[in-house]
């Protein structure tokens, strides 16, 4: 039988510590595959510019690098999902889930379907360290850009303004240091035993994310193309679909 591969939806899970590129990687592998790119961390953010009473309990969790409760973010994730197009195309999910328990939860909200392929953004937490303190995000059009050399965020030099549109670049509030120390922690505390969670479940594939972007994707690409055609998807996807 020969399976039409837009109507099979795809869903690929992208996991990585802070600073692993998931948000690049995810957004390029989402537009190569034709399918959303959902992060929480976008929508999280999202519900806090909204200033509702949700949006300022997600805000005191999300500013202090610690994790927002399951039962906030679970419900925030469970709208987008029900949308048309993750229902019927699929997704790429970036930042969820984060723990055994969320992923748990995900399993029960797809059921009966399931994920294809969850991608780990492998990088050391040296170089994500330094990636972060170089992060800078436009006010005006929310492109994140490295700014490496001017990482204390002040005094060093004038604004160079976004290379995308020209506005305003800030550093996220949790890319703070001390933040990001946080962060990290809870990464180390409630990702990593998930991720051994998805390898013992033969649903991980690892990339090397140590690397330039252009070539972590084409390395995602390789790692995720065969699980993806397997289960009816693209069997070959063009390298100049995956860039810019
Ligand atoms: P990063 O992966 O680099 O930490 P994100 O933009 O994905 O950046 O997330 C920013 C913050 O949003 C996290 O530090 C956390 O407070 C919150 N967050 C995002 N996803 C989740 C989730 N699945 N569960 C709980 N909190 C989350």
């Amino acid at each position: 039988m020969t399976v039409d591969w837009a109507r099979a939806p795809i869903r690929v899970l992208v996991l990585g510590r802070p600073g692993s590129g998931k948000g690049t990687q995810g957004t390029r592998l989402a537009r190569a595959l034709e399918v959303p790119h959902v992060s929480t961390g976008d929508l999280l953010r999202a519900e806090i510019g909204r200033d509702g009473r949700l949006g300022r309990r997600v805000a005191e969790h999300v500013a202090a690098g610690r994790l927002v409760p399951d039962e906030l973010v679970d419900a925030i994730l469970r709208n987008r999902l029900d949308e048309p197009d993750a229902i019927t195309a699929g997704f790429v999910l970036d930042g969820y889930p984060r723990s055994i328990p969320q992923a748990v939860t995900l399993e029960r909200m797809l059921l009966p379907a399931q994920v294809t392929v969850a991608v780990e953004l492998m990088v050391s937490e040296r170089e994500a360290r330094q990636r972060l303190r170089a992060r800078f995000v436009c006010v005006e059009c929310g492109q994140p850009q490295g700014l490496r050399g001017r990482d204390d965020g002040a005094g060093s030099g004038p604004d160079p303004g976004c290379a995308r549109c020209g506005g305003e670049l800030r550093r996220r509030a949790d890319d703070d240091p001390g933040v990001v120390a946080r962060r990290f922690a809870e990464f180390t505390h409630s990702t990593k035993p998930l991720l051994d969670w998805l390898d013992r479940r033969g649903r991980l594939v690892s990339v090397d994310a140590e690397r330039p972007p252009d070539d972590v994707t084409r390395a995602v690409l390789a790692a995720v193309g065969p699980v993806v055609a397997a289960v009816g998807g693209p069997a070959f996807l063009a390298e100049s679909e995956l860039t810019a």
